[in-house]
């Protein structure tokens, strides 16, 4: 129970009453007690006293007879009518019939016995001044009397009664009984009373003198005395009850009361106990039953229970307000139900007939309802066994939810999700969705699927090699199986599910890369076309420098044979005429090679090379056409510049068109002053080749219309010349620009990345 629980008076009162009840009913049984006590205690003290008195009467009549006997044997006496052995006869019957009395005899007035049975029986007192002095009194004053107690050897204590004799002829004497007192006591107390107490003189000094038993009497016993007299002389007879106030019957009265009354208090306290547990229980089912409405009434579900028979038997609130009849109109209605809808009777009447049956489809039953307004509502409704306390089978419960909005919603997402699909497949790019870790394939669209065949588990499947990228970003993915070029942009993203996944796009750009190969093949076709042109345009100069070493060769020899013939050769002359043959032979050889080379077609291939070889190269090739425009060649080349990774084929063309260009710009120019000057050198990280003249330069709205393709001011010029310069220095991501030269004509500058990632990028 909660600590704040509110506990109201009547129920505070309702517990304090068993309490009250039982404080009155153990001060009632204590009171009951002490009167009990206080009556017994007063009556057994009125019957100690009762019985005492009648015991000591009957003591005190005892002690009258044996002095009655000792009368009438003093009067017998008197008249002579008692001898000696009358008195033994009478003496020995009454010792004999008087336990009591241990001895009988005549004494004389110094209390000497002059008879006495037993013989000589008032000799053990004669020396007891107290207790002889009395016997001796009587027997001078002839006046009955009784002596203290005295202890008698051999009986203990006793007392003695003497008679006077009363005799005149005779001397002075008393007759003497000696009683004891146990035996008195022994004798005369009868049972009843000795079972009860224990009854004893006293004598004035309080000592008890004789008991009827020495039995020890309990502490705190009902006690009484009373004067004993005679024989007198301060004793008393005292009366102790063997049990103490409280009796057996009354300790188990007692303990009956206490038994009870604890048992009464055992009852009160499991009863409080009970209650307490009884009002916890009430008190848990009061808040289970409140949290239970509150949440039937939270609920959204609208809940309907019907019994065997079918008849509502419970509704809860969401399902009064879903079908807006009230609880009272609903309770203990039968088939067919009020919100079903006129035209669906029959579709309602079997699903309900159907959960009668027990049939609970793990998915429910979707059916259409019918509001008090006539509006009609979708339904999906889950039944259950309704099960009792007992385990019995009482009915049915069935939940309800109205599905109307849900199924619109399922409606409009499902429309939403046909329109993301079309827009999805309708994309010209292939899009998937995969999980980061996993690599499972969450998400594609249709162009996705017919690319790579995921449709058909025999075909090849591909999965695009999009797993492969890790990172972010994306590239040009060939596809082995389906050997297509694929541009895949891919971002990292957060799927609805939380995890994270890839997203790729991928565009299918093998056309694209065909084109480019195509393209590039052409330009390829084209430069080889175009070396070949200007070996064609250089063929007369070439000749002619072909011719130079050849006649050389030719001369030599000749005049080498003509000595031959004059048989004075010297050894050294012919054998420098040779050495230059050689030479001429290998300068002839260079320019075949370097032709050849130039013109050979061929893919092209980057090697490392230096931009002083390249020229090196052309230069040969080009001395002819020098000579014939009678052009000075201004070589500026700097030394040790670092290596190019290149085509070197390629760049030698372009250093040739360019001073082929340059040799045929200057054509008007004063033959003094022609000079094509060429300059390597290093600028920002680029390698410069400059190939200036001193032509008729270029006007500024042509600089750039010389590079495009078929543009010439030649008349038997192509005007592809400048146009594959451009492609070929862009090829090796260098840039090519032309600006007028200083002092005159124009030059043309190439630049080349030095980066050498760039280079081996390119
Ligand atoms: P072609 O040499 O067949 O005409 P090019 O593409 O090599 O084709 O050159 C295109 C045009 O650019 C030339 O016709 C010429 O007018 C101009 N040109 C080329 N080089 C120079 C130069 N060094 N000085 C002036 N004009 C030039």
């Amino acid at each position: 129970m909660p600590p704040n629980r509110k506990i109201s008076w009547k129920t505070r009162a309702l517990w304090a009453l068993p309490n009250l009840s039982m404080l009155l009913f153990l001060l009632s049984v204590g009171a009951l007690l002490v009167y009990m006590q206080r009556n017994e205690s007063e009556s057994g003290r009125e019957r100690l006293l009762e019985d005492l008195l009648w015991q000591e009467q009957a003591l005190r009549h005892r002690v009258q007879i044996h002095q009655n006997f000792l009368a009438d044997l003093g009067r017998d006496f008197a008249k002579s009518n008692l001898s000696e052995v009358g008195f033994y006869a009478a003496a020995t019957s009454k010792v004999d019939d008087a336990p009591e009395v241990v001895a009988v005899a005549l004494s004389d007035e110094y209390g000497d016995s002059r008879w006495s049975y037993p013989a000589g029986s008032l000799d053990p007192i004669r020396n007891m001044p107290a207790a002889i002095e009395p016997i001796q009194r009587s027997a001078r004053i002839g006046m009955a009397g009784t002596t203290p107690v005295f202890d008698l050897p051999g009986v203990g204590p006793c007392i003695a009664v003497a008679q006077p004799s009363l005799s005149r002829k005779e001397s002075l004497g008393a007759f003497v009984a000696i009683i004891s007192l146990k035996n008195l006591l022994r004798r005369q107390v009868p049972w009843w009373i000795a079972e009860r107490y224990q009854i004893g003189v006293i004598d004035i000094e309080g000592r008890t003198v004789a008991e009827t038993f020495e039995q020890r009497t309990p502490e705190g016993a009902l006690s009484h005395d009373i004067a004993f007299d005679p024989p007198g002389y301060g004793l008393r007879l005292r009366a102790t009850s063997y049990r103490t106030s409280s009796s057996v019957l009354q300790n188990l009265l007692y303990l009956v009361l206490a038994g009870v009354s604890m048992l009464m208090v055992w009852s009160v306290w499991a009863l409080r106990r009970h209650m307490r547990v009884r009002l916890e229980a009430e008190q848990a089912l009061q808040r289970e039953t409140s949290m239970r409405r509150a949440m039937e009434n939270s609920m959204v579900s609208g809940m309907c229970a019907i019994d065997l028979d079918g008849r509502i038997i419970y509704v809860n609130r969401a399902f009064c307000e879903m079908v807006g009849w009230p609880e009272r109109d609903l309770l203990n209605r039968t088939a067919p139900m009020p919100f079903w809808p006129a035209d669906a009777v029959a579709q309602c009447q079997a699903v309900h007939d159907a959960i009668l049956a027990g049939e609970n489809p793990y998915s429910g039953y979707a059916l259409p309802y019918r509001r008090r307004n006539g509006v009609r509502f979708d339904v999906r409704l889950y039944s259950a066994p309704l099960i009792d306390d007992y385990g019995n089978h009482t009915g049915w419960m069935a939940s309800l939810n109205d599905i109307t909005e849900l199924k619109i919603e399922r409606e409009a997402l499902k429309a939403a999700h046909e329109r993301f699909l079309a827009v999805l497949n309708g994309l010209d790019a292939e899009v998937a969705v995969t999980n980061c870790q996993t690599g499972e394939l969450l998400l594609s669209n249709q162009p996705y699927a017919e690319a790579f065949q995921l449709g058909s588990p025999d075909g090849p499947l591909c999965a695009l090699p999009f797993h492969r990228m890790s990172d972010a970003g994306g590239g040009e993915v060939f596809d082995p199986i389906s050997r297509r070029w694929y541009q895949v942009r891919r971002r990292q993203s957060t799927w609805v599910d939380g995890h994270r996944v890839w997203l790729d796009f991928a565009s299918d750009i093998t056309e694209r890369k065909l084109a480019a190969e195509r393209e590039r093949q052409q330009a390829e076709k084209l430069q080889q076309s175009a070396r070949l042109i200007s070996m064609g345009e250089m063929a007369s100069s070439l000749a002619h420098e072909l011719n130079q070493p050849l006649a050389a060769i030719s001369s030599y020899s000749t005049g080498c044979t003509n000595l031959l013939k004059g048989g004075n050769l010297p050894v050294d002359a012919l054998a420098e005429a040779l050495e230059k043959i050689g030479k001429q032979a290998r300068r002839a050889g260079e320019i075949v090679r370097g032709i050849r080379e130039f013109v050979q077609r061929r893919e092209p291939r980057r090697t490392t090379c230096s931009l002083d070889e390249l020229v090196d190269t052309v230069l040969p090739l080009l001395q002819a056409e020098f000579r014939k425009h009678g052009v000075k060649l201004i070589d500026r080349r700097t030394p040790m510049l670092p290596i190019l990774h290149a085509d070197r084929v390629m760049l030698e063309q372009v250093i040739l068109n360019l001073t082929k260009n340059a040799i045929e710009a200057m054509a008007d120019t004063p033959p003094g002053s022609r000079e094509v000057t060429i300059e390597t050198g290093r600028e920002n990280g680029q390698l410069i080749i400059t190939v200036a003249d001193r032509g008729c330069g270029i006007e500024p709205d042509q600089l750039e219309r010389l590079f495009l393709p078929f543009y010439t001011t030649k008349q038997e010029g192509m005007g592809m010349g400048l146009n594959i310069c451009r492609s070929i220095v862009e090829y090796h991501h260098g840039r090519l620009w032309v600006e007028p030269n200083p002092g005159g004509g124009s030059r043309f500058r190439v630049s080349l990345p030095l980066n050498k990632e760039m280079a081996h990028a390119a």
